[in-house]
């Protein structure tokens, strides 16, 4: 019981939908716990790398320790090269010079480093530390004498080994820490006014601290001075007035100085100095990728599950793939122009893990349901092939039963006939035998049919003179043709033997012969030619009677078909041509009608004249069955 009434249940096109409904909230539900940060920080990678960089804010240049310094130095950079080179760029009056490198860890000799420290102390100098602030020691960290006046400000860099897509790439910058704003930050507001947490976009909490997503630009993108040059040439005011000035190391020695980045993720690709620029610009232009809320996350996961669901459910295996396919191409470009343009970090991971999931889960019961369905549709057909097969017994048998009878009756007319008859009598006897032969006509086209239905028919090829089969059709009409005053003229052009059945082309020929003279007026006349026609023999039969309709041609050859024109008027039973098609087509011919209504008819037909060449092939296989 419970059975059919959860099947009636689940054919209700409401709980369908409910059920997928329901089924794409469960998958969304499940997944949202689930962190796919991998994936979704490398399709955010591509993001970034398949989207335009941004330009530079202009205002950081770098001025860098790099391998030329050394090889040039043939040492590290001493305490009094930086008093030099810090001289130089006090001339051209920088907003502020951060130093990556520890001033404790330069170098020289007490006079030498007294004289760093005062030099850096008359500028705006600071030392950005990597590290994060120790507990308890907030503002109060200090560098060792002579440099315990130098500001020391926190600027650490994250590494995402643990978080995000777990490969080591540098994708956050540290805003805050316990709520103490970091380097980059307190350097930014300087150029944006910016003071508040509120006024920046994209800001997202991890631990104790406040972060953003950077946003880079390729390798090289800043302005870059080499700290040789500055040692012993010049630096331009120009090019660091007002400026921020980040001083480091960018010497490809240390794996520490170099950060893997979403743009190139190789080991070195690009300097801790340059990704500090990245950090920097980030804030000043406040243009830090905005990491979607969740509730973005579940919408577009339902929704997407939803898709696939019904793309599943409802659509052709192979058609559904290429829907899915590009509804996730739509929405991964989708994901794209909203990072480009608004710089929306749109979830790919959930919806793209949504979407497999919905379709591997989905796949399967749509699949038992074809099964059921299909084993439905092979009951039903093989209910059909029995009871067609009843029928075409039954046909048979009543046909054959009723033959013999027939027969009978039309043999003692025949016998009355010798008989003088009355003029009543007479007519009556006439009608009887009219009525007889047309149901004998009747029944062998039955029989015809039953035999095409039981795929019994055989074609009997034998090499014949077409002309005289056409002779003995007109002979065998003649009767008829004759009681219309019908006139039956043939043109017949001498033709070579082909292989036909003979006794289903002579039924198509006779069947054709005797539509002309039932669809004519008395005394109108019948034309029947034989002719070849590009290696076909074409036979042709025209009478001037009454036609067919125009919209009714289309169906005469259907079985059980009557023309309107037809129906009531004259005797018939529509089978006629449906058989002379069918044995037209057995010897691979064709039959057509052209026909103008009130003016006549011609059906003809068309044999390939080397029908032989193909039937061989045909009789090698045994025959041809039909
Ligand atoms: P039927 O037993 O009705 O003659 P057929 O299959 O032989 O069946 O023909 C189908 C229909 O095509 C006929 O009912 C008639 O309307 C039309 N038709 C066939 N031959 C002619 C013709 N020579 N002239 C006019 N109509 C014809």
């Amino acid at each position: 019981m419970a059975v059919p009434f959860l099947e009636n249940w689940l054919k209700n096109k409401w709980v369908l939908h409910a059920l997928r409904i329901a089924f794409a909230a469960v998958i969304t539900i499940l997944l949202a716990p689930f962190k796919l940060d991998v994936l979704e920080y490398t399709t955010y990678d591509w993001r970034m790398q398949l989207t335009p960089r941004p330009p530079v804010s202009g205002n950081v240049v770098l001025l860098s320790i790099d391998r030329e310094t050394l090889e040039k130095l043939k040492r590290e950079p001493e305490a009094l090269d930086w008093a030099v080179v810090l001289q130089k760029l006090a001339l051209g009056n920088p907003a502020q010079v951060v130093s990556f490198i520890n001033p404790s860890q330069i170098q020289g000799s007490y006079d030498d480093l007294q004289l760093l420290a005062d030099v850096a102390g008359r500028l705006p100098f600071q030392y950005g530390d990597d590290d994060l602030p120790k507990p308890g020691l907030g503002k109060l960290a200090q560098l060792a004498p002579p440099f315990e006046k130098l500001t020391i400000t926190p600027a650490p860099r994250t590494v995402d080994w643990t978080l995000l897509a777990k490969d080591g790439a540098t994708r956050r910058l540290i805003y805050s820490y316990e709520g103490q704003p970091t380097l980059h930050p307190q350097l930014a507001e300087r150029f944006n006014g910016l003071s508040q947490d509120w006024q920046y976009s994209g800001l997202f909490d991890v631990l104790e601290s406040k972060q953003m997503l950077v946003r880079y630009r390729n390798k090289g993108s800043y302005p870059r001075i080499k700290f040789i040059n500055a040692l012993e040439g010049s630096i331009n005011p120009a090019d660091v007035a007002g400026k921020i000035v980040l001083i480091g190391r960018d010497t490809t020695e240390i794996s520490k100085d170099y950060a893997t980045t979403p743009l190139d993720k190789s080991l070195v690709s690009m300097s801790v100095l340059e990704l500090h620029a990245n950090i920097l610009d980030t804030l000043i232009l406040n243009q830090a990728p905005r990491i979607s809320p969740d509730w973005v996350k579940i919408l577009v996961t339902f929704l997407i599950s939803l898709l696939a669901i019904y793309v599943v459910m409802s659509v052709r295996p192979g058609k559904g793939l290429v829907v899915l396919g590009t509804a996730v191409g739509i929405y991964l470009l989708a994901a794209m122009a909203l990072f480009a343009t608004m710089r929306w970090v749109v979830p790919v991971a959930h919806p793209l893990v949504a979407v497999f999931i919905c379709y591997y889960f989905v796949i399967p019961y749509r699949l038992i349901i074809e099964n059921r369905r299909s084993w439905e549709y092979y009951q039903k057909n093989r209910l059909l092939i029995q009871v067609e097969e009843l029928k075409s017994n039954f046909m048979r048998m009543m046909s054959h039963d009723l033959k013999t009878p027939l027969a009978r009756i039309q043999g003692m007319t025949d016998v009355i006939r010798q008989d003088s008859l009355s003029e009543t009598q007479g007519r009556a006897l006439n009608s009887i035998s009219e009525s007889t032969e047309e149901l004998t006509d009747f029944i062998g086209s039955i029989l015809s049919l039953s035999r095409i239905e039981s795929k019994e028919l055989k074609l009997q090829l034998r090499s014949r003179d077409v002309n005289q089969l056409v002779r003995e059709a007109i002979r065998r009409t003649e009767y008829l043709a004759k009681k219309k005053d019908i006139e039956v003229v043939d043109e017949l052009e001498p033709l070579f033997s082909i292989k036909v059945d003979e006794d289903l082309l002579k039924t198509v020929l006779i069947n054709l012969l005797e539509n002309a003279i039932k669809y004519s007026n008395n005394r109108t006349r019948i034309m029947v030619t034989t002719e070849e026609v590009d290696n076909d023999l074409v036979i042709q039969v025209s009478d001037q009677g009454r036609g067919i309709p125009k919209e009714e041609l289309a169906h005469i050859f259907d079985r059980f078909y009557r023309a309107r024109n037809s129906r009531s008027i004259t005797a018939g039973n529509g089978l006629g041509l449906y058989l002379a098609k069918y044995f037209v087509e057995l010897h691979n011919g064709r039959i057509d009608v052209e026909s103008v209504l009130d003016k006549g008819s011609t059906f003809t037909v068309r044999l390939p004249m080397n029908l032989h060449k193909d039937t061989e092939q045909f009789e090698a296989q045994g025959g041809l069955y039909v």
